[in-house]
């Protein structure tokens, strides 16, 4: 079973992708980042960055790709583990090449509370929605073009989670069931 295992989950609003990363966590014990409870943290620490960023997550646009870049390589960087879930991260092409160019080299890969984010109101949800529309096309033909696209369909999370934990399961070791 890989020690490397690297992995990038794209899905949009409402997708359930927050769902099923969980599950991947318990299940397989990967690490778990994402890129918006990242972004969170830092505007609760009114960070530099946590202050610019926060403008745009109001508006329900995506924190400019440098910005991106910088917190995930960093994160990264720290990280005492080569097994981790990447969430959120990339949302398009030129933070997809980043991430790529960054680990390039060093190998060879709810029962939760409804509650609405502020920037969960429904413009902003439309937004989101549009921009995940317009970014994921070119995301998916950069991962589809080296090779290393996975792509699992299903109306909700419990019908898709089965499917991808068929597939982990080829290549790490379960911590627990599907289920
Ligand atoms: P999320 O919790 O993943 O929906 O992220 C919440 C908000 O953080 C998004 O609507 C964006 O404004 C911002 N954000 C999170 N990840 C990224 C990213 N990879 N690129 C740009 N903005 C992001």
């Amino acid at each position: 079973m890989s020690k490397i295992f690297k992995m990038v989950i794209l899905g949009g609003p409402g997708s359930g992708k927050g769902t099923i990363s969980t599950r991947i966590v318990r299940s397989f014990g990967l690490k778990h980042l994402s890129s918006g409870d990242m972004l969170r943290a830092q505007v609760l620490k009114e960070t530099d960055l946590g202050v610019v960023a926060h403008t745009y997550m109001k508006a329900g646009k995506l924190v400019p790709d440098d910005l991106m870049v910088d917190l995930i390589s960093s994160e990264l960087a720290c990280l005492n583990t080569s097994k981790w879930l990447l969430d959120g991260f990339p949302r398009t092409r030129p933070q997809a090449e980043a991430l790529h160019k960054h680990e390039k080299g060093e190998d060879d890969v709810t029962g939760e509370p409804l509650v609405q984010r502020e920037d969960d109101k429904v413009e902003s949800v439309k937004k989101r929605l549009n921009l995940y529309a317009q970014n994921t096309g070119p995301l998916k033909a950069f991962y589809k073009g080296i090779g290393i696209f996975q792509d699992f369909h299903g109306t909700e999370s419990n019908e898709i989670w089965p499917r991808i934990h068929k597939y982990l399961q080829d290549h790490l070791t379960p911590l627990s069931g599907p289920f």
